[in-house]
This record gives C-alpha cells, sequence and structure tokens, in this order.
C-alpha cells in the first residue's frame, strides 16, 4: 500500500486505486525501493503518477521539466508516456536520491529520455532561457523546496509553449496536513503561491484534491 493520498479517508483512497491504478511494474518496484528512505512521503503516490502520464499524453507533449527529481518517480512516470523522441529534464541537488531513480530509467529503458541536472533548479532554468529555450517546453512539474516554488513558475512560464501546462504539488497539503492550518516557512509560500496563481490572467488554472493538492496551470497563448 503506497502512502495514502492525505486528503482522503484509506477507504476511499483503496477503492480509488482498486478501480483506477495501473501503475507499471517498473514503477511499482521504484516506490518499493523508495519506502526504506527516511523521506519516502516526498515520493507521489501511483494515481498522481498515472494522472501526470496522462496529462503529458493529452498534451501532446514532448518537451517536460521535473523540479525535486527525488528518486525518479515523476520523471519515470513522464518519461514512459513520452514519444521516444520526447524528453524529461530532471533537476535535483542530491545524487544519492537521484542515482536510484537512474537505476529504474535504464531499467525501464527510457534512460535516454531522462536529463538529469544536479545542481540548483533556478540555474538550470536560467541556463535553457539563455539557452534559447523560450517557448520550447510543454509541461512541467514543480515538487520541491516551497520557498522557491513562485521563483520556479515565473522561470518556467517563459519556457513553456502557450498553451502548454505546469503541474504544481502541495498546493493544500504539507506532510500529510492542510496548508490552512500550519504557520511554517513552507506552509506560508505555499499559500502566497496559491494567491499569486489564483490572481494571474496569465494561466488558467484548476485545483485538483488528488494527492496533496495538485494546481494545474495551462499558459495562455496570444489569443486565448
Ligand atoms: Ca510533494
Amino acid at each position: 500500500m503506497p502512502v495514502r493520498t492525505r486528503l482522503l479517508s484509506d477507504e476511499v483512497y483503496e477503492y480509488l486505486l482498486r478501480c483506477s491504478s495501473r501503475e507499471p511494474a517498473v514503477l511499482a518496484r521504484l516506490r518499493e525501493a523508495t519506502a526504506p528512505l527516511p523521506e519516502s512521503e516526498m515520493q507521489i503516490g501511483p494515481d498522481q503518477g498515472q494522472l501526470m502520464a496522462l496529462l503529458v499524453k493529452l498534451t501532446g507533449a514532448r518537451r517536460c521539466i521535473d523540479i525535486g527529481t527525488y528518486t525518479g518517480y515523476s520523471a519515470l512516470a513522464v518519461a514512459l508516456a513520452l514519444p521516444d523522441d520526447g524528453c524529461v529534464v530532471t533537476c535535483d541537488v542530491r545524487a544519492e536520491w537521484t542515482e536510484l531513480g537512474r537505476r529504474f530509467w535504464r531499467e525501464a529503458g527510457v534512460e535516454s529520455r531522462v536529463d538529469l541536472r544536479l545542481k540548483p533548479a533556478l540555474e538550470t532554468l536560467d541556463e535553457l532561457l539563455e539557452q534559447g529555450e523560450a517557448e520550447r517546453f510543454d509541461f512541467a512539474f514543480i515538487d520541491a523546496d516551497k520557498p522557491n516554488y513562485r521563483t520556479y513558475y515565473e522561470k518556467l512560464l517563459p519556457l513553456l509553449r502557450p498553451g502548454g501546462l505546469i503541474a504544481a504539488d502541495n498546493t493544500l497539503a504539507l506532510s500529510g496536513a492542510p496548508i490552512l492550518h500550519q504557520d511554517s516557512a513552507s506552509a506560508n509560500a505555499m499559500r502566497a503561491f496559491n494567491e499569486h496563481v489564483h490572481a494571474d490572467d496569465r494561466v488558467d488554472l484548476a485545483m485538483l484534491s488528488i494527492g496533496e493538492g495538485v494546481t494545474l496551470l495551462r499558459k495562455r497563448g496570444s489569443s486565448r
């Protein structure tokens, strides 16, 4: 049983998985390999990985950015949904985490689609912009240090094509508790992020109560 989604009862979550989960075996093995780690609750649930794969397919994404690799579950879920020539740039600073992910990317046969950047994600985003990658990405996932969410979002927007999608994690809860009732730097940053994107007319948005809350943000084009 994966770490349960925090916003549903155990019973309802188990039913949800029973009726919808199609977690590929390699993702299940990565989940098992991550479970003993003290930070394993940082890993997204199988339902959320499946949602991301669906979003990649819905948007026809070929080029993606994943901020907060951890042990590579989201990068793998995205890579498996990409076409052969697709690519996901995944950003983290902890090699001991990402090495575990690399093992499973290889095992899944999608290592060539995963471009790991081991340095602060803000540096990677700046580099992509400097290298002329503006509007060349289709999909991005933010699940990293919360105080930087707004900066990640602002740097991702120019990298996304009009119609491209950002999924931001932990917009309702952190470590199992609603951000509404937390007074921490991370929870305060998430509330400020939520207010910022709600008021931002550069994007369409929807907030989903999956996992610990995911906000989908679609970059508006010139006409709509
Ligand atoms: Ca998260």
